[in-house]
């Protein structure tokens, strides 16, 4: 009779022990296992921290494998008392310890090695749940164990992380990879700018019941930060060119549907989309930072390789360096405020014109919390861009929130007031 092994999809951590509790041990091991789960395609589903008490963590291992396929278990293998993770799963899985003569050779070797005789205590690290895979520790005493449960799996772990690590990469994936359904796992990133989380949601739903009904499905994650929204494509499968062309086409979707909204296709920040389109033209750009200060700059030289294309900035705070650095004229500020798009415009001209760049944005605000008037609100922006062959944009936004949100989006909104132009054919 055919034995029928159905693939791992999804998983539940837990990490052991009562240190983690406290307030200055954190678990790392399940964020480690947690990228090595994600390249695998199994879907994390839910991460616990338990304390050292058998009964109670016996019954977190029971209740992940009422609801997951893999559970892994990090911690708790050690030889004293309060280890009890062998233990627990035992009594989860119902399942006998039994000592095991070999790996109790191994660790009486280990000792031997270093000339101690081991202490009787450490025998108990030899007890393996019946049935179990032995999983080699070469930095540490305890075995870790791989045992299948009907169609699901448990796994322990040790919990320093030295020990835990070289397991986990070595022989457990080994053991994961062949039991994931398609081997072949794609991923895409898309980054979209300009619309807020809910909008871009709205909009995508559709998209996501439909992608979720095709032949080869396509998988979505919606994370968003500051101001940029990724949108993470999976596709599973054991052909390779269909999983590629089903992330193609939804890519494609997202474009049609999102147009100059979709920042980049390959998963890169506005900061790099912006280099690369840029560099793509070989042109440089100048900034005239207002209200950021030189935020929106900074954020462009964290990029690597950006003096290829960042020619320089100017940081023009007060009235008067506005006029001094880029020539603005006083008329136009007295009869407008700093806070205009006719100031915005000058100041992105005179940036260009000093400057001698191919292209030059600035930025001007009211960033708050004090300096707010009636018709020009705190949080008011203005970014003006200009490419020197007569294109130039100048918008006006209301931004929310406080000074340092302010001013963040006022520099995402600068960037991508570039980058918009950039890949406008327009006149
Ligand atoms: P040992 O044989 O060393 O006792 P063990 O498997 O019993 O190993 P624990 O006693 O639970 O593991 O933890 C030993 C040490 O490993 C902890 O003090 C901590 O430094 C580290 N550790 C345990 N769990 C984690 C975790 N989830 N994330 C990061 N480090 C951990
Ligand atoms: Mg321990």
């Amino acid at each position: 009779m055919a034995v029928v092994v159905t693939p791992l999809e999804t998983a539940e951590v837990l990490a052991v022990g009562t240190e983690m509790l406290g307030a200055d041990r954190t678990d790392t091991n399940s964020l480690f296992l947690a990228s090595r789960l994600q390249e695998l395609g199994i879907q994390l589903r839910a991460k616990s921290i338990v304390g050292d008490d058998r009964a109670l963590l016996a019954q977190f291992v029971g209740l992940a494998l009422g609801r997951v396929d893999l559970v892994i278990l990090t911690g708790g293998l050690g030889p004293t008392d309060d280890d009890v993770t062998r233990a627990a799963v035992a009594d989860a899985v119902r399942r006998p310890l039994v000592e095991r003569a070999d790996v109790l050779a191994r660790i009486e070797a280990r000792f031997a090695r270093r000339n101690m005789t081991m202490p009787a205590i450490n025998r108990r690290q030899a007890e393996v749940i019946d049935g179990a895979v032995i999983i080699d520790n070469r930095n540490g005493t305890a075995p870790g164990q791989w045992i299948d449960v009907g169609s699901r799996v448990v796994i322990l772990l040790p919990g320093p992380p030295r020990e835990l690590r070289p397991m986990m990469d070595g022989p457990v994936m080994e053991r994961l990879r062949a039991r994931v359904a398609g081997h072949r796992l794609v991923r895409r990133s898309i980054r979209l700018v300009g619309p807020t989380e809910s909008h871009a949601e709205e909009r995508l739903q559709p998209l996501y019941a439909e992608w979720a009904r095709r032949e080869v499905p396509v998988a979505v994650t919606i994370l968003a930060a500051r101001g940029q929204i990724e949108l993470q494509l999976t596709v599973r499968s054991d052909d390779e060119a269909a999983a590629r062309d089903a992330i193609e086409r939804a890519v494609g979707e997202v474009e049609a549907r999102f147009g100059p909204d979709v920042c980049s296709t390959s998963g890169g920040p506005l900061e790099v989309r912006l280099g690369e389109l840029l560099r793509a033209r070989g042109w440089r750009l100048a900034l005239a930072e207002s209200c950021t200060g030189g935020l929106a700059t900074s954020r462009l030289v964290d990029v690597a390789g950006s003096s290829d294309y960042v020619e320089r900035a100017f940081v023009v705070y007060s009235n008067q360096a506005k006029i001094d650095e880029l020539g603005v004229a006083p008329a136009l500020l007295a009869a407008h405020g700093a806070v205009s798009e006719p100031v915005a415009l000058a100041m992105a001209e005179g940036a260009r014109r000093v400057s001698g760049a191919d292209m030059a944005v600035a930025i001007t605000g009211i960033a708050g919390p004090g300096g707010g008037t009636p018709d020009k609100p705190v949080g008011t922006v203005v970014i003006a861009v200009t490419d020197g062959t007569g294109r130039s944009r100048v918008r006006t936004a209301l931004l929310p929130g406080d000074r340092a949100h302010v001013r963040w989006f006022a520099s995402t909104l600068a960037l991508d007031a570039v980058r918009r132009l950039l890949i406008d054919d327009s006149p």
